[in-house]
């Protein structure tokens, strides 16, 4: 019998409201057995973002209309320029950064909480960690890394942050509730007495692929299955990243080819099939990239104005 050839449903950019920029390219301080794009110290795929050229894009962001700003790696903190990056785009907007937590130092914190003052944009720090013990963290991102996380999250909540923790699921789901459970109690212990948690679902692409097993043929995202869907629930349907080699459509799938889309955020605005198993997956659970309720996305009340310009 002939096989059916099933093509993928494609989605529209809605509009550009948020902007990411894989500031730190490829490259990690750490090698986390689930990491979707398979970072490392040694990971040199894709290359840094400049300074001049994130003002480059946030001005071109400016003149399209986006909202807001998130900076992701690797691990951002090891671009040597991350703090004066973050300084010029609250300049523009809020803006979120996705770190391990393990590398800033006090003193950029500190000019970091007065940018953020001075700003009428929010600055927030997503920190990521792996389990509530270094029995449950240090399996998955390496052995200390436990320890060293907790300290960068009370530096964070020391310097007037409210940072967002997220955790990968690597358990199941039936042990969700005590899970967070003892996530509150850990992070209690460390002075973080109200912590915003994000559980996110595995990806099973780079990294994460070899450690368990990838997506099978069926694990893909269907015309039908978007019938009555809200689309924005998807990143890819208000949202583009910005890498060194140009502008592709999520954070997520940076690594396939076909992910490419353009040299400029206008080129980058067409539509894209969704179908890749990763798809399957922000389908399946949505809003994956996005900031959980938050004061991100939305103006500080009140608002003093900018003190000076880039
Ligand atoms: S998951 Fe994050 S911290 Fe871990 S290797 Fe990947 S980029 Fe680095
Ligand atoms: S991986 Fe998710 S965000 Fe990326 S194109 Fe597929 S559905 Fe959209």
């Amino acid at each position: 019998m002939p096989m059916t050839v099933q093509h993928s449903p494609s989605i529209s950019l809605a509009s550009l409201d948020q902007l990411w920029f894989q500031v730190a390219g490829t490259l990690c301080n750490l090698t986390c057995h689930h990491c979707f794009i398979s970072c490392s110290p040694h990971n040199r795929s894709f290359g840094f973002l400049t300074l001049p050229a994130v003002k480059q894009r946030l001005e071109e962001a400016r003149e399209l209309g986006v909202k807001e700003y998130y900076f992701t790696g690797g691990e951002p903190f090891l671009n040597p320029q991350m703090t004066e990056i973050l300084v010029a785009t609250l300049r523009y907007g809020p803006a979120t950064v996705l770190t391990n937590g393990t590398v800033w130092k006090d003193h950029w914190l500190e000019a970091l909480h007065r940018a953020e003052q001075m700003s009428e944009y929010s600055l927030e720090f997503r920190v990521s960690i792996d389990g509530f013990s270094a029995q449950t963290n240090d399996p998955i991102r390496g052995e200390g890394t436990f320890d060293r996380i907790l300290q960068g999250i009370q530096r964070l909540v020391e310097a007037g942050f409210i940072p967002i923790i997220t955790a990968t699921r690597t358990w199941p789901e039936t042990s969700e509730l005590e899970i967070v459970r003892e996530f509150r109690k850990t992070l209690k212990k460390i002075g973080y007495t109200r912590p915003r948690l994000k559980i996110l679902p595995a990806l099973k692409i780079g990294a994460e692929a070899q450690r368990t097993r990838g997506y099978g043929p069926l694990d893909r995202v269907t015309t039908e299955m978007l019938d009555g869907y809200d689309l924005s629930q998807l990143v890819c349907h208000q949202s583009r990243i910005v890498t060194n080699r140009g502008v592709h459509v999520c954070p997520i799938l940076i690594d396939a080819p076909d992910s490419l889309l353009g040299n400029s955020l206008q080129e980058a605005a067409v539509d894209f099939p969704l179908s890749h198993g990763a798809c399957y997956t922000c389908f399946q659970y949505g809003s994956i990239c996005t900031n959980p309720s938050s004061p991100s996305g939305s103006q500080k009340t009140p608002t003093p104005p900018p003190q000076s310009h880039a």
